[in-house]
């Protein structure tokens, strides 16, 4: 199934992330970890791509495992700004082999070799070049890309990143899915300007579950995202305790999902880390809030 037809219909969806193995003998406790969060049965799930390579082939072998064997619509990540134009080609060529419709394109975090060096023979430069080829090679591709409420750290401004933005929905991202953003109103500000730029496709907020101490650090340093001063003090009051922290963390995120609902949008993305207890934690809470206007 196609994500923005799960994205148009009128139920509330909720939908996770996993990420691949780094090292190839973590493969089987991965795979254990995206199971158990397939059989929350979840609207859709997305599988991450390592932008450096190497361990990058488990993100197909993961998207077929979980949409063959467990019936979930899988949305499968795919970088391009350390790749060259016969490796994407290649990777292209796989999905539709596999039978993946559904891609999130990404141009991929710049390594230290490519800030030194800069990126003039890179065969990529931006994921709107990625987005071009995935139309080419199939016009049936469901596209989507990614988008910064506080904008890309790279971008001067946010005029400037709405702008490339919209670049990528005219080349045929049809639908974006943003940064993790802690603070709603962040959020919704940044879709007002979108929708005033003329960028008028769904949009899912990715909500990140803080459940230990140590991820905040990691998180902040990953996404530059705004942390709000109430989200600092459970971490304050509770980090020290995992089992306290890890309800808390879904507590918070539940809130967050509830809020947006509420305030109108209806698909939210949830980057659940291959944690199956988080997801369900958070799960359980939203459909005991939302019942049957809940589709999963
Ligand atoms: P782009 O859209 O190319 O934008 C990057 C920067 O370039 C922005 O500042 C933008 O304003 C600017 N820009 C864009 N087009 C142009 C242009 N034509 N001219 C000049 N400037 C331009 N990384 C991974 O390695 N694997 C993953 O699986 C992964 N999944 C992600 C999922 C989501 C939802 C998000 C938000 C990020 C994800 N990332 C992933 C991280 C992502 O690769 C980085 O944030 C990366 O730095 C930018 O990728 P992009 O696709 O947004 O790039």
């Amino acid at each position: 199934m196609k994500i923005i037809d799960i994205l148009k219909q009128d139920k509330m969806s909720l939908s996770f992330e996993v990420f691949p193995p780094k090292k190839e003998t973590s493969f089987e406790n991965v795979k254990a970890a995206t199971e158990a969060i397939a059989k929350l049965n979840p609207a859709f799930m997305s599988v991450t791509y390592g932008a450096g390579g190497g361990v990058s082939q488990y993100t197909l072998e993961i998207a077929k495992n979980l949409k063959y064997n467990f019936n979930i619509p899988m949305l499968a990540h795919l970088t391009c700004i350390s790749s060259t134009k016969e490796t994407i080609h290649q990777r292209i060529e796989d999905m539709k082999a596999a039978g993946i419709k559904n891609v999130m394109a990404l141009r991929g975090d710049l390594t230290p070799e490519l800030i030194a060096n800069g990126r003039g023979d890179c065969d990529y430069h931006h994921a709107v070049e990625l987005i071009r080829e995935l139309k080419a090679a199939d016009a049936d591709f469901c596209i989507g890309a990614a988008c910064y409420p506080e904008k890309h750290p790279e971008s001067p401004n946010q005029a400037e990143d709405i702008k490339h933005l919209k670049e990528k929905v005219e080349a045929g991202a049809d639908f974006l899915t943003t940064q993790m953003v802690f603070d709603n109103n962040l959020f919704f500000s940044f879709l007002y300007k979108l929708r005033d730029a003329g960028v008028n496709c769904p949009v899912l907020p990715g909500i990140m579950p803080i459940t230990n101490a140590n991820q905040v650090e990691r998180a902040i340093k990953l996404s530059g995202s705004f942390m709000p001063q109430h989200f600092k003090s459970l971490v304050d009051k509770f980090g020290s305790d995992p089992e306290a922290m890890k309800q808390a963390g879904i507590i918070y995120a539940t809130d967050q999902i509830i809020d947006l609902y509420a305030n109108g949008i209806t698909n939210v993305h949830v980057y659940s880390m291959n944690k199956p207890d988080v997801a369900e934690g958070i799960l359980k809470n939203v459909s005991a809030i939302l019942g049957k206007n809940f589709a999963g």
